[in-house]
């Protein structure tokens, strides 16, 4: 089928090939074979590979034996080095014309490198990481974040429509992980606020409800505080009520701070909060608090409490 045909019609099913079968990779591939698409899945673990089949994925013995006369690729991988070293693998294997798809978070180097290795193979590629975690990922509701060429999104929004649903196209080549970077260091400097605004209320005796009565119709007012909301009570959703299990672990966002700071860092932008929200979550996490969900870091912030002065 040719990638055109999925342009025109948006029902036509492809045949996917899906690498990286994890935590969100797993449902994901479990949601194209959902929709009616042809799926092969590859993954390093065995379990996982064993999941995929009972989702109804078919499963190849390689990385590129998974993309062999495949329309469109989907990676989901750790981290920037995996996607390199997984692309190099299959765009040899790929037809060209095809598509390649990268839905892991990671460096917007190795974004742009992984672009441009797919443009020398004849592929059409997109950056597309995504937010909404795993319960997005399992409920087909994410958000993707999407960089490259108008007619490679073009050929990949409809696909990745069986997984989420807001597709942006955010610009060229990299600019999907440089929104989801961007976004992820307002997340991680405003959750710091809001839990330094609780536990200073704690000190001067505020009451957490009349804190957030306050905040949450004024100029404080962020989702932080209005969707995530770090003290248990005023939004009953929030991990807050449930021992802070997350959700967005803290290591996530550890890595996520790391990327912003070292696109910051290549970019020459000066981002200090940025930089000072890397280094209390880092903290955090050194303390073995990587698996509690990032609003706990209220924890973290109490903990750093001095006397009174005099
Ligand atoms: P994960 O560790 O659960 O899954 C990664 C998978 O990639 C593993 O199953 C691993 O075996 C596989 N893998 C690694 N190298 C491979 C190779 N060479 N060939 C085939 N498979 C290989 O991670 P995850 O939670 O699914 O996250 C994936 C990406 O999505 C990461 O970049 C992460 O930052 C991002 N992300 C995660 C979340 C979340 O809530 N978990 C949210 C948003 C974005």
């Amino acid at each position: 089928m040719q990638l055109t045909t999925i342009e025109a019609e948006e029902t036509t099913m492809a045949t996917i090939a899906f690498i990286g079968l994890g935590n969100m990779g797993g449902p994901m591939a479990a949601n194209l074979v959902k929709a009616g698409h042809k799926v092969v899945a590859f993954d390093l673990v065995e379990a996982s590979r064993n999941q995929a089949k009972a989702d109804g994925a078919g499963i190849a013995d390689s990385a590129a034996g998974a993309v062999k006369g495949a329309d469109v690729v989907v990676t989901m991988l750790p981290a920037g080095k995996h996607v390199l070293g997984v692309w190099n693998e299959i765009l040899p294997a790929m037809t060209k014309g095809a598509l390649v798809i990268d839905s892991s978070t990671i460096d917007v180097e190795s974004a742009r490198a992984a672009h441009a290795l797919a443009a020398k193979h004849g592929v059409l590629s997109v950056d597309a990481p995504v937010s909404g975690g795993t319960g997005g990922a399992k409920g087909a509701t994410l958000t993707f974040m999407c960089g490259g060429e108008e007619n490679a999104f073009a050929a990949a929004k409809p696909v990745l429509e069986n997984m989420g649903k807001k597709i942006v196209h955010c610009g060229g080549a990299g600019a999907g992980q440089a929104a989801k970077i961007c976004n992820n260091m307002i997340l991680g400097i405003s959750m710091i606020a809001v839990s330094e605004a609780f536990a200073l209320a704690e000190k001067l005796g505020l009451s957490h409800q009349a804190l957030f009565d306050v905040a949450s119709t004024s100029s404080g007012q962020c989702w932080s505080l209005t969707t995530y909301c770090p003290v248990p009570g005023p939004v009953p959703t929030s991990p807050a009520n449930n021992d802070y299990k997350p959700g967005f672990a803290s290591a996530l966002m550890v890595k996520d701070l790391t990327l912003a700071q070292d696109a910051a860092k290549a970019a020459g932008a000066a981002t200090p909060l940025g930089k000072h929200a890397q280094e209390i979550y880092q903290s955090f996490d050194a303390a073995g608090q990587g698996g509690v969900d990032f609003s706990g870091i209220i924890k973290h912030v109490r903990g750093l409490a001095r006397s009174p002065s005099s």
